[in-house]
């Protein structure tokens, strides 16, 4: 029997397994980052799921495995509680044709192409987050469809846990985006905000999200009455406001007007006290998404490159694409991206948006790990481990920015509660992994499985099953 679920195990991506069947991690090396330091780390562990909880964490020596459990041996594996990416976008898929509004490509690849192409693509897509170790993504607004995503990731067992938001309410209109059901809808009084929100709300979202773009000339005390109205409708019913701002004043705009969740770095000016107070009385979220600018840096001048892990964990259709403008005729291309491409330099990170990081981490404001995947040139799944990266170059150690990717995105998926750390009666959305990530944060990409509401995945078998999708 054993060796026939091995088998199995090796056949499939998901192993088949009785329901009260349990999984049983032996002599690992268990990774606990809500906690300090030393105290994160726990050798010699073993770790029992049965269902799709966690039933026991505890010394090899002492802790009993079930009769009949699926053994995985422990020795050299390293186990942190399944990542979750507090901001992603399916509606977009990373490449180049994904934003018209941006770089129009349509005379390329067609808008309406791409979108029904990523629409047709979500189960491959929801496994390559899996791959990738990532349990639970947050889709931080979309068109309409996006709440059919939702329960699309629901019904099927190989995808991560998925909240969402509905379509941006905007103050700026997008209309190249608009294919009848637009994923930015622009309202100019806050009527027409409580008017959106509502029809939103019928389709119970997980947040209410703001597109609160700012512009020279504009009355930024109308805008913030807006996103007021936005919050209280949202507030009323139980649901989060989950802001776009991401210049100081109008971020702090956005947490006078009640937002509960700030979806990018403040990327103009340092933060200071009276945003470090609005936030801590808010008691928001920050998301960074430090890498999604140069992602689109890179892949508009063509010298986007794909990372280790990004060969080996993103959809192949879009690394594929990801070179495409090499091949697009000169007259073809969009003015910006020619210059572009003319002008292609160094590329870095914003020293603002590490150091605004660095201070709001330090002020005890919860950070969550964020990456703005499905822009261009931010790929779903792997983008996390550039985040990742950029998250400790900005200061953060990698345990720290294992809890922004655990604990803290656990807030941002309103379930603390259930997932974000390991211990008996969590969920079990767990990853195991073949290298030290304290030693090195780029080691949360060497997956070896990933277990996700107690279902058992193999990247490798995942990745091979993207085309049967
Ligand atoms: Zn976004």
């Amino acid at each position: 029997m054993r060796l026939f679920l091995l088998a199995v195990a090796l056949l499939s991506a998901v192993v088949a397994r009785a329901a009260d069947e349990s999984i049983a991690i032996i002599g690992a090396t268990v990774i606990h980052p809500e906690r300090e330091a030393q105290a994160a780390v726990e050798r010699d562990r073993t770790v029992i799921i049965t269902g799709n909880r966690i039933a026991a964490i505890g010394p090899r020596a002492r802790t009993r495995v079930p009769a009949g459990a699926l053994r995985i041996d422990g020795k050299r594996k390293w186990v942190v509680p399944g990542l979750v990416d507090a901001h992603v976008h399916f509606f977009q898929s990373g490449n180049l044709y994904t934003r018209p509004d941006v770089a129009d490509f349509n005379a390329v690849v067609p808008y309406r192409d791409e979108v029904a192409r990523n629409k047709a693509r979500l189960p491959a897509t929801f496994k390559v987050w899996l791959a990738s170790g990532v349990t639970s993504v947050v889709d931080i607004g979309g068109p309409f469809w996006n709440f059919e995503m939702r329960d699309e990731a629901r019904k099927r067992g190989a995808a991560p846990r998925v909240a969402v938001a509905g379509p941006l309410i905007s103050m700026i209109d997008r209309p190249k985006l608009d294919l009848g059901d637009p994923p930015i809808i622009k309202v100019t009084t806050p009527e027409e905000a409580r008017a959106l929100v509502a029809r939103e709300l019928a389709f119970k979202p997980d947040f209410i999200k703001v597109w609160f773009i700012y512009r020279p000339g504009d009355d930024l005390a109308a805008q913030e009455a807006i996103v007021k109205a936005t919050g209280d409708a949202a507030h009323a019913a139980g649901v989060r406001l989950a802001v776009h701002a991401t210049e100081l004043a109008v971020a702090k705009a956005a947490l006078r007007a009640g937002a509960d969740y700030l979806v990018h770095s403040v990327e103009d000016e340092p933060v200071d006290q009276e945003f470090l107070a609005l936030a801590m009385r808010n008691r928001v979220l920050y998301c960074p998404t430090l890498f999604v600018v140069m992602g689109y840096r890179y892949a508009l001048s063509n010298t986007w490159r794909p990372t280790a892990a990004e060969r080996r964990l993103a959809d192949p259709q879009i690394l594929a694409a990801m070179g495409d403008l090499a091949r697009i005729p000169p007259e073809k291309l969009p003015e910006r991206v020619a210059k572009a491409m003319a002008e292609a330099g160094e590329i870095d990170p914003s020293p603002v948006e590490l150091r605004n990081l660095q201070t709001v981490w330090d002020a005890g404001i919860p950070v969550a790990m964020g990456t703005d995947a499905g822009n261009i040139g931010t790929l779903h799944g792997p983008a996390v481990f550039r985040e990742l990266g950029l998250m400790v170059r900005a200061g953060l150690t990698p345990l720290q920015a294992l809890r922004a990717a655990t604990v803290n995105g656990a807030k941002a998926m309103g379930m603390e509660r259930d997932i974000g750390t390991l211990a008996p009666g969590k969920l079990a959305d767990v990853v195991i992994l073949n290298a030290d990530p304290l030693a090195d944060v780029q080691n949360l990409s060497r997956v070896h499985r990933v277990v996700k509401d107690g279902q058992l995945f193999a990247p490798d078998e995942l990745m091979r099953s993207l085309n049967g999708s």
